[in-house]
């Protein structure tokens, strides 16, 4: 009777968390750890959980997700239709229980729902992301047009995942920008369009890598899988060792990577987008340009000013640009400047010609890529006039973003990614203190405050206007004069000296701190300490701006000033691509463009705004080994993860309260039959049988309270008791 009473589903569950299974398989949520505070107690029970192939694992309803490197056979069509509709808690945790449980908030409440996923590189974020999006393009509604749309979402990642992510020594197909992404319901809850913004490509890469690391994918895809003729137009030749971009980390191929499969991948995607011809062909032309950018080489003159060596790239990117050679020969190699309100070219000496390379081929691959988001949101967006009654349509968000990041040396990128999860901490904070907060009062149970740090001060260190590092940052960059990294750090000791949450080498005695180097400052993260090197802050700051490298920003503009020109007054064909990229504002010099991490602290401020008016689901992700193996579970590296990721405190916070709380349909069911009033059916009030059943379990009235909708159970011994009755 009781097996018919709970289903083969229900028995499952049952014997999963019965003592003996706890033992092996450890509990699916760690609110229910014995010893919730104990960090050891944490990480064992995800090792035993881990060795079981058991990847996923609850704190209350955020999940967390161990990635396997090995492919579980958890994903099938079977596994999405046993999480469709059913309750969070009655099956084992799971991705999809999550995906199906933030799509019924969606439909049931009308709330526009978010999906935040971090972790640190290599950890699963990008991969969970994708079987989210698989799993609502599998169970939601189609018709048609619905499909075209989904067929458009899913083949966004491979674009996407071409030009934007690459080979790193932690991750072969790391994504190297930040990623939100908004998916559109209708209201039969078919999806209907989407959008995507990005945040901090890592341009860097285009110029340089480390070794063992590659460019971004799309460079070698083109070079492998490219047709021959293709190949010919762009003046390319098969073998990616010919290229000074793609030498640097000498990395060419990795074992698993097919580049000329993912080559025909991406063509497909392109088309399935929306991109005609002419477009891929228009944006090859640029991944090309900025390869043979790559080639060009710069010799000197006795005078010292720089000459160009190598005229086949520069025929090439003529070509390709459809910019006059000689003009592109001289904008390589002189800047603009401005004298006496007259336009001069001024020429560079050598090794100031190939940094405004440099910086040129950066800003035209980070420009393209923004160019290329934004062409896949022409084609995810939603059209009004295909589906006239969907005006209202709800939203589910995707962020993939990256985690917190410590090296061993860090820099200004990290300084943007740690501030990005300062943000994100923060959310989560006031997010689920909220919604805790909300759920005991809409309960009719009494709110009993809960200490936490809250890391609100360190975001204002941050981002605060005028006295914050990104003013202070600011300031130094536009500065006329002797600014430099060293003057910045010393402004900083200047103004935020005294900040509990900086350090620098100097005391407030006047002595140095001997551990800590003379360019660096240190900022105590909620997550733990970070030292960061200023050397470049500066320079990574300004990008393309003004001063020392305004030189390169005239060169970046010329070219497209001759393109332009070129437009107007001749038959060749100028990239139109570059011309929508570049602003023409920025031709004049009127427009001051904004700093790099004023542009991020904005657009991080309106993701905030964004995310602030959904309704949250988190996936932590970790990774279990450096060595990218399956069956690995490295203890110091994951320990470092749950203390980043915030996971102790998260716990803490859910079970400050009540471990355990059930609405009471599903509590009744599951426990009906230890008691004989309420076996086989409770007729009365369910609240009522709630209340018979747990007296007669002998429920003391300090272990649990019942709410309007839900029973409350403070400590998870209880409830094992009252599991294990089921057992007997
Ligand atoms: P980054 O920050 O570098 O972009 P990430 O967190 O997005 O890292 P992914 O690219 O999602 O990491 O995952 C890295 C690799 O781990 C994947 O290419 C895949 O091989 C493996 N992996 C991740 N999640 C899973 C999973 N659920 N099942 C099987 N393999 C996985
Ligand atoms: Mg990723």
């Amino acid at each position: 009777a009781l097996f018919r009473a709970l289903g083969s589903e229900g028995v499952r569950v049952m014997m999963e968390s019965a003592l003996t299974a706890r033992d092996r398989v450890g509990v699916q949520d760690f609110v229910l750890l014995e010893n919730h505070t104990s960090e050891a107690a944490f990480i064992e029970n995800l090792r035993k959980r881990f060795k079981e192939n058991l990847i996923y694992t609850y704190i209350g309803s955020v999940l967390v997700s161990v990635n396997p490197y090995k492919e579980l056979e958890i994903y099938t069509k079977q596994h999405m239709e046993r999480y469709r509709g059913v309750n969070f808690y009655e099956v084992s945790p799971h991705i999809y229980a999550v995906s199906d449980n933030a799509y019924r908030s969606m439909r049931t409440e009308r709330r526009d729902q978010c999906i935040l996923i971090s972790g640190e590189s290599g950890a699963g974020k990008t991969e969970a992301s994708k079987k989210i999006l698989q799993y609502y393009a599998v169970t939601c509604p189609a018709s048609e047009q619905v499909q075209t749309v989904k067929d458009r979402l899913l083949q966004s990642n491979p674009v996407l995942e071409a030009f934007g992510n690459a080979k790193t020594l932690r991750n072969d197909n790391s994504s190297r920008f930040g990623k939100y992404m908004d998916i559109q319901f209708d209201f039969r809850g078919a999806p209907v369009g989407g959008h995507i913004l990005n945040y901090l490509l890592e341009k860097s890469r285009v110029v340089h890598q480390n070794h063992g690391e590659r460019n971004f994918h799309i460079f070698y895809q083109l070079i492998e899988g490219g047709e021959e003729d293709l190949l010919r137009r762009l003046g390319l030749e098969r073998n990616t060792q010919q290229y000074q971009y793609l030498v640097k980390g000498n990395c060419p191929k990795v074992s698993s990577i097919n580049d000329r499969n993912d080559w025909k991948a991406v063509r497909k995607a392109l088309s399935v987008i929306g991109f005609n011809d002419d477009e891929v062909e228009e944006l090859l032309n640029i991944i090309a340009s900025v390869l043979h950018l790559g080639n060009v080489q710069f010799g000197a003159e006795e005078s010292g000013n720089a000459y160009i060596t190598t005229d086949t790239q520069i025929k090439y990117l003529a070509r390709l640009l459809g910019v006059e050679g000689s003009i592109l020969k001289e904008a390589l190699t002189h800047k603009k400047i401005i004298a006496k309100g007259e336009e001069l070219m001024s020429p560079l000496n050598s090794e100031q010609a190939a940094s405004a390379r440099d910086a040129l081929s950066k800003a035209v691959y980070g420009r393209t890529f923004t160019w290329l988001v934004n062409k896949i949101n022409l084609s995810l967006a939603y059209k009004d006039d295909l589906y006239p009654l969907s005006k209202n349509a709800s939203v589910i968000g995707l962020l993939d973003i990256y985690g917190f990041e410590v090296f061993q040396q860090n820099s200004f990128e990290q300084f943007c990614i740690n501030y990005c999860n300062e943000k994100l901490q923060q959310l989560f904070i006031e997010l689920t203190l909220k919604s805790e907060q909300e759920e005991y009062e809409s309960e009719g149970i009494t709110w009993e405050p809960v200490q936490f740090f809250n890391n609100k001060i360190i975001c204002d260190l941050v981002e605060e206007k005028f006295k914050g590092i990104i003013s202070i940052l600011d300031e130094e960059c536009l500065r006329p004069g002797d600014a430099s990294d060293l003057t910045f750090l010393e402004k900083l000791e200047n103004t935020v000296g005294g900040h509990a949450h900086f350090v620098t080498h100097k005391l407030a005695d006047g002595k140095t701190r001997k551990v800590m180097g003379r360019e660096e400052f240190r900022l105590l993260h909620y997550a733990g300490e970070v030292n960061y090197n200023v050397n470049g802050f500066l320079d990574k700051n300004n990008d393309l701006l003004f001063r020392n490298l305004k030189e390169v920003r005239a060169l970046g503009l010329t070219v497209l000033f001759c393109c332009v020109n070129a437009h107007h007054t001749s038959s060749l064909c100028c990239s139109s691509i570059l011309t929508q990229c570049f602003d023409r504002e920025e031709l004049t010099d009127k427009k001051r463009p904004e700093t790099t991490a004023t542009q991020f602290k904005n657009s991080l401020a309106k993701l905030m705004e964004i995310l602030m008016s959904k309704e949250p689901s988190y996936i932590r992700c970790i990774k279990p080994n450096d060595a990218k193996q399956a069956g690995r579970f490295d203890e110091v590296l994951i320990r470092h993860q749950v203390k980043y990721l915030g996971l102790m405190e998260n716990l803490r916070v859910r079970r400050a309260g009540f471990a355990y709380r059930r609405r009471y349909e599903v509590f009744l069911q599951r426990y009906k039959s230890l008691c004989p009033d309420t076996w086989p059916n409770w007729k009365g009030r369910l609240a009522d049988g709630v209340s018979t059943l747990v007296k007669h379990l002998g429920y003391k009235p300090e272990e649990y309270k019942l709410g309007r909708s839900k029973i409350f159970i403070r400590f998870p011994k209880t409830l094992f008791a009252t599991e294990d009755a089921l057992e007997v």
